[in-house]
């Protein structure tokens, strides 16, 4: 049986830095830094600057940064919001979780984000906030959902949870909208050792706002309770190793994007074999590279019996997940995001991924 080969390697990527982790999180434990603080508020800064906004307010994951958001911008019952079909159940869960209604729209068969032809048509007069997700790393269709939403009056709220450093024609993906939602789950492109997450805006009252809520509705004064807020707080030690990670961000993306190419380069000629679309005027960073092919099950049989890893993002749509079952959705209505699932599969992809490692996989697919 062939080595394993992981779907991604932390401790890779760990042992690469090992010595400015550790010290920035011992650092942060002698200092007695563990909830916000000095940590917390220089990785803000660094982060915001890093992508070329104002504000940057660290949350407790991903998922709060979407809804803190939505209820910053009172976004709530009797709302919609649009979403695409194809993404991780947050993108939609956040708009239940304040009370408003998701609004599915398929997506763009090519690069699989939301499909900018098919937005107009779902939206209406409770229409708030359209969620476009730049999704597997690959930035979405950004002036035409701006063009959108100027036209109706909508907030654009990024989920930028899978494209820490992707670019839309040269400017950083997270600073389009009102606000961007940032996660850093642990294999993210930017990912902390546990939970962790960022909003980030250019608006000073949204900012504002958003870190009352997160901080039990206090903003500088403690004990001064403005709003119902709610615990939704950035980790100090998880901040420290944030920092540290920040610092090689590009370097990593960069490393995605050759082992991207170099995969490509290597399946070019298989038949039936959809590759990822390199497109023009804008940075993919490969948090995932997903391949499509109709006899998937094939391929998947064939990683199991190899020992290499795989996975698919995501098997359903979210319009039929048993938790929109609600909604009485059909594949009729999502006739893209209903095909794609059937047919995706993620790859190994990872900074760390050898040269090596990409040939063995793409042996197994080009012998088979
Ligand atoms: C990971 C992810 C989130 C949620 O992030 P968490 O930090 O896990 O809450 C949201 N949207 C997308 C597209 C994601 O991939």
């Amino acid at each position: 049986m062939p080595v394993m080969i992981p779907f991604v390697d932390l401790n890779a990527q760990y042992l690469s830095i090992k010595k400015e982790i550790d010290d920035s999180v011992s650092k942060c434990i002698t200092e007695g830094n563990f909830i916000r603080g000095k940590i917390v508020d220089q990785f803000e800064k660094d982060f915001a600057s890093y992508l070329g906004s104002k504000y940057c307010l660290g949350c407790g994951n991903g998922t709060d940064a979407l809804e803190i958001i939505l209820l910053s911008l009172g976004v709530g019952p009797g709302d919609e919001v649009i979403v695409p079909a194809l993404s991780w159940i947050a993108t939609a869960e956040c708009v239940n979780n304040v009370g408003a209604e998701p609004v599915f729209v398929d997506i763009n068969p090519l690069n699989y984000t939301i499909d900018i032809n098919k937005i107009e048509e779902k939206i209406t007069s409770k229409t708030r906030a359209i969620i476009p997700v730049h999704l597997y790393g690959g930035p979405a269709e950004m002036d035409e959902i701006i063009s959108i939403a100027e036209k109706y009056k909508l907030y654009i709220i990024e989920d930028c949870a899978q494209a820490h450093g992707a670019e839309y024609k040269g400017q950083k993906i997270g600073t389009f909208g009102i606000a961007s939602a940032f996660s850093f789950f642990p294999s993210k492109n930017l990912g902390a050792f546990g939970d962790a997450g960022a909003i980030v805006t250019n608006d000073i009252n949204l900012a504002d706002k958003a870190r009352m809520i997160s901080n039990h509705g206090q903003l500088n004064v403690k004990h001064s309770h403005k709003v119902i807020g709610r615990n939704s707080r950035l980790d100090s030690i998880q901040a420290s190793v944030l920092s540290v990670k920040l610092r090689h961000l590009d370097e990593w993306n960069q490393k995605r994007i050759i082992a991207a190419l170099f995969y490509k380069s290597l399946l070019r000629k298989k038949e039936g074999l959809v590759l990822p679309l390199t497109e023009d005027e804008k940075k993919h960073v490969f948090h995932l590279f997903v391949i499509k092919y109709k006899n998937r099950i094939k391929l998947t049989d064939l990683f199991e019996k190899n020992n290499v890893s795989f996975g698919i993002h995501y098997p359903k749509a979210l319009p039929f997940l048993e938790a929109y079952h609600y909604k009485n959705h059909t594949a009729k209505e999502f006739p893209v995001a209903s095909e794609v699932t059937d047919e995706i599969l993620s790859l190994p992809i990872y900074p760390e991924i050898s040269e090596d490692q990409i040939k063995l996989i793409c042996n197994l697919i080009l012998e088979n």
